[in-house]
């Protein structure tokens, strides 16, 4: 995405003589961008220029008698399956070069066969026509638009093809030939002029508006990283406890009061600061970091909510986890942690890194706040603080609600 802001900047910068022409990248991309409406527009006005081409037999009817039969089997039975056929093509779906070449070609078709049109006549009025052929040309550089350099090689066709009708059809009128063909180059030079100047401005506001979706897409990206980034704690990278405080709020908005289960888990490692002060601060941030991953990897990450509360301690909210299943849910949080086997030399009795757990839950339709629950985990954490450590508690509220042994140990 940067590097193709970059040629856009560039791109804009220096435009090049005629404006039309990107960098390889940038081309295949605009073509790529551009391909599926342009050759739905080519085929609408294809319609439109082969039916006006068709009713020129009125003016056939008028001005060469003589070979109307004619004119009708070049208008109708070649010219109209030809342009039909490129129309098909386009609508089958052809690379962006064979595009532009099927309607080049088309345009070309037209000339030479109005030309053969022109030269089977030996009506006096006939010449006339060459006043119009300048039609054809304004069909390929304005109607369709054709891209620069084949709109260009397309009219330098019709000029030859032009000249030699000049100089070849019987003409009634002295110099009426030199005023048709001079007629006939400035109304090229004119469609060739309108030509570049609507591909440029097309190209330009291509530019531009690819430019302001690739920003957005950019500042999104960027204010999602700097979102994410303002919601986890950088070294254990589960949430900190300013996200959790949000999502906390947010889940339990979402529910109608009393109809939401939920457990929560106070969670407080054992004699850390022993543990610091023995093996070190950096030694101790490891330990910090691989316990935040034991704890992440005990729980259902899709529907649980870690986070770092402070210092060594983390939190858990086990949504729809009712008081009968959570102690479970903390105890294998616990065992995952001792399963670690982190030396923890001055952890008495353990000789391992430990975790004490506090745990407290809501029933559906009991009336307590968050604030409430997460105050009873606090204290059952200390209550198995005070009780030896390594250990899950259940708060005294929810003991009640149980009929089960409130206390793994
Ligand atoms: P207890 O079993 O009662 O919880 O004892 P404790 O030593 O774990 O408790 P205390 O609150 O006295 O010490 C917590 C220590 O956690 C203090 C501090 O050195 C350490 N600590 C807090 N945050 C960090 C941290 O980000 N990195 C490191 N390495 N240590 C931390
Ligand atoms: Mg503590
Ligand atoms: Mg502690």
């Amino acid at each position: 995405m940067k590097e193709l802001l970059v040629l856009i900047d560039r791109q804009l910068e220096s435009p090049g003589l005629l404006g039309i022409g990107f960098h390889l990248i940038l081309e295949e991309k605009f073509e790529r961008d551009v391909h599926q409406e342009r050759s739905r527009q080519l085929t609408y006005m294809g319609g439109v220029a082969i039916t006006i081409y068709v009713l020129f037999l009125f003016n056939d009817l008028h001005m060469r008698p003589d070979h109307f039969m004619e004119a009708v089997i070049i208008r109708v039975g070649i010219m109209a399956p030809i342009a039909l056929a490129c129309i098909f093509l386009l609508k089958r779906g052809v690379t962006p070069a064979l595009r532009e070449m099927i309607m080049s070609v088309l345009i070309c078709f037209a000339m030479l066969f109005t030309a053969l049109l022109l030269q089977l006549s030996v009506s006096a009025h006939s010449f006339l026509d060459l006043f119009a052929l300048g039609l054809i040309v304004l069909v390929g550089n304005v109607l369709f638009q054709l891209r620069f350099w084949f709109a260009l090689y397309t009219s330098i066709f019709n000029i030859i093809v032009m000249l030699y009708l000049v100089n070849y059809h019987p003409i009634s009128f002295d110099n009426a030939g030199l005023m048709a063909m001079m007629v006939f180059c400035a109304v090229t030079i004119f469609s060739i002029i309108s030509n570049v100047r609507a591909e440029k401005a097309e190209r330009l506001s291509y530019l531009l508006l690819l430019r302001e979706q690739l920003r957005v897409e950019e500042y999104t990206d960027k204010s999602e990283e700097f979102r994410r980034l303002a919601s986890i704690d950088p070294l254990t990278e589960v949430y900190n406890r300013r996200h959790f405080d949000c999502l906390v709020k947010s889940l339990i908005s979402k529910h109608a009061s009393h109809s939401l289960q939920y457990g929560v888990a106070m969670i407080d490692v054992d004699k850390f600061k022993c543990y610091n002060d023995k093996y070190g601060h950096v030694k101790g941030d490891m330990c910090l970091k691989r316990i935040a991953t034991a704890i992440f990897e005990s729980v259902h990450p899709d529907v649980d909510i870690v986070a770092r509360f402070g210092g060594e301690e983390f939190v858990v909210l086990f949504p729809s986890t009712g008081p009968r299943d959570l102690l479970a849910r903390a105890e294998k949080i616990r065992q995952h942690v001792r399963g670690l086997a982190l030396p923890h030399a001055d952890n008495v009795n353990q000789g391992i890194v430990t975790i004490s757990v506090g745990v407290s839950a809501v029933g559906t339709g009991d009336a307590y706040r968050f604030e409430s629950v997460l105050q009873q985990a606090d204290e059952a954490l200390y209550r198995a603080k005070s009780s030896g450590r390594d250990r899950c508690i259940l708060a005294t509220g929810v003991e009640a609600k149980m009929n089960d042994e409130p206390t793994i140990a």
